[in-house]
């Protein structure tokens, strides 16, 4: 299968460690040879790319220019975030949830200096992880920014000011998505002030009040860091529900239910017409209810605007290859991830659907493979997206609007944590299991979870529906005892026979 993989003795092209200015650069001249494949971006889409077609048996080369490899992943985006998601749940419940659990402390201070250096350093050892795991997979990393000259040669500007060409029988363009500018440009990022959710990852001094522009996901998770550790938080949405695409609206509702109970304030189907400077600093944020018209503002010290992700294909040189014909700034891609030019593929957010770094890598996989000789097959129901909120919310496959909308019929069953023992025991309630199963069949067509584990739980969904599995399989599934994944079990029990056994 692989046997048009260039087998040629290894003779890597020439890395040379140099010192410019006491920094590590990786020098890196062209020695003419020809790589099977050429991955531009290493993030969770590239790197995983990289890594599959080395395996698989290719002389792979990878071209990331920010520096680190990772991406906006592990940069910018999920870890840190992560880490900084985790470190404020447990100030907050240093402070309000332990004195019930019979733990009393003394006085909680935070730290935020020491806060935010865990969290650079869980990116530093992540992005060397992979740096470690390319060493280990002989793949090329070379620092800086590739475009194409045409579609066998990619022109590289090198971290150290240099310049090289690297050949390739194909190209995988990884290069994912940016932030989005505030519509009509009318407020701008200096992130001090006005923050993306980059620099909401490392603002300085915790803001008396902390606007955030977009009720998604992104917003809401960087909303509650910055709630917990002690900011008034207001999230002002366009829309009537937060949690963005996908999400079912009943857990939208008691999701936001949940937060505000945590101190988060919205402001819901309102629009932000634009930001004035507050006077002694901050920024004063101009509003309109965009069911009435009513106009209001808002005083904060920093405002995060999370408005959402673009493809970035800035500087590819993709008129070279003859990929002009963008939808919405995304590279159009056929099953095989493919683009119209021969030998150039497109995986990850630079292409259409969910921007999550599972489903980059899932593409990239795949993708890989289908270079191969494999047949590419990912069914986009069976992506999950996941909120680390606390609680967490989860969700796979359909919503009840959208199968309302498709005019399916369903069945739900639901289970509340309130009845589940591992819950009770952990006083960690908030929330339910909700199975949508098809009325005929029987079968699993959607699963909604709100509940402190939710992001792990769902897999279980994921698994059921990627196997085209029914109510009832799920519902006769042993699960383990005292475990949050019973109601799961219960859940599904619900959609079968219209009866749970704890509730
Ligand atoms: C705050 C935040 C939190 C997030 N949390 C989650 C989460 O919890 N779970 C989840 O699944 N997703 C999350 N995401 C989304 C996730 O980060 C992206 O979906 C994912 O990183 C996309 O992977 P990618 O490989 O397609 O692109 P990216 O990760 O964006 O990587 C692309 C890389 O290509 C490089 N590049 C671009 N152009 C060139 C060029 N010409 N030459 C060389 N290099 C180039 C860029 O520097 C970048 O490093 C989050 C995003 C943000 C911003």
């Amino acid at each position: 299968m692989q046997s048009f993989v260039s087998r040629s003795v290894r003779t890597t092209a020439k890395v040379q460690q140099t010192r410019v200015a006491g920094a590590a650069v990786a020098r890196w001249y062209s020695s003419g040879e020809e790589y099977d494949l050429v991955v531009i971006g290493g993030g969770p889409g590239g790197y995983i790319g990289a890594i599959k077609a080395a395996q698989m048996g290719m002389k792979v080369a990878c071209v990331e220019g920010r520096g680190r490899l990772g991406g906006t992943c592990l940069n910018v985006g999920c870890m840190p975030s992560k880490a900084l998601l985790n470190s404020s749940h447990l100030y907050h419940q240093a402070q309000h949830g332990l004195a019930s659990k019979g733990i009393e402390v003394g006085e909680v201070k935070l730290n935020l200096d020491k806060m935010m250096e865990l969290k650079s350093n869980t990116v530093t050892t992540l992005t060397g992880g992979i740096e470690g795991l390319f060493k280990k997979n002989k793949i090329e990393y070379i620092k800086g920014w590739g475009s194409f000259q045409d579609k066998n040669n990619i022109k590289v500007k090198t971290e150290d000011g240099g310049e090289s060409t690297l050949k390739a029988k194909r190209v995988l363009i990884a290069t994912g998505s940016e932030v989005t500018p505030f519509p009509g440009g009318s407020i701008e990022i200096d992130e001090k002030t006005i923050v993306s959710s980059t620099g909401a990852l490392d603002i300085a001094k915790v803001p008396d009040k902390f606007v955030v522009i977009g009720g998604g996901v992104i917003g809401l998770e960087l909303g509650s860091v910055w709630s917990r550790l002690g900011a008034e938080v207001t999230v002002v949405e366009f829309l009537p529900a937060v949690g963005g695409v996908g999400i079912d609206g009943e857990v939208a509702k008691t999701f936001q239910r949940i937060l505000g109970k945590q101190g988060l304030k919205f402001k819901m189907q309102t629009k932000v017409t634009g930001t004035s400077p507050r006077e002694g600093g901050g920024v004063v944020v101009h509003m309109e209810n965009v069911k009435n018209g009513k106009t209001e503002e808002l005083e904060a010290d920093n405002l995060l605007v999370s408005v959402g992700r673009r493809p970035y294909t800035e500087g590819l040189g993709l008129e070279n290859i003859g990929l002009t014909d963008l939808d919405r700034g995304k590279i159009p891609v056929d099953k095989y991830f493919q683009t119209k030019t021969e030998g150039v593929y497109a995986i990850g957010d630079v292409i259409d659907g969910p921007m999550l770094a599972h489903k980059a890598e899932d593409e990239a996989f795949i993708c890989v493979e289908g270079m191969l000789g494999g047949h590419p097959h990912i069914d986009y129901n069976c992506v999950p997206s996941v909120v680390y909120t606390h609680p967490e919310v989860a969700w796979v496959g359909q919503s009840e609007e959208a199968l309302k909308e498709q005019g399916i019929e369903y069945k739900v069953g639901k289970f509340p944590f309130a009845a589940n023992s591992r819950a009770k025991a952990m006083e960690d309630t908030d929330g339910f299991v909700k199975v949508l199963a098809c009325k005929k069949t029987d079968k699993v067509l959607g699963c909604h979870i709100i509940g402190a584990t939710a992001g792990d739980m769902i897999h279980e969904a994921v698994i059921a529906m990627e196997y085209g599995a029914s109510a009832e399989d799920m519902g006769r599934v042993c699960h383990a005892h005292p475990t949050q994944s019973e109601a799961f079990r219960e859940a599904n029990l619900m959609a079968w026979t219209g009866k749970a056994l704890n509730f």
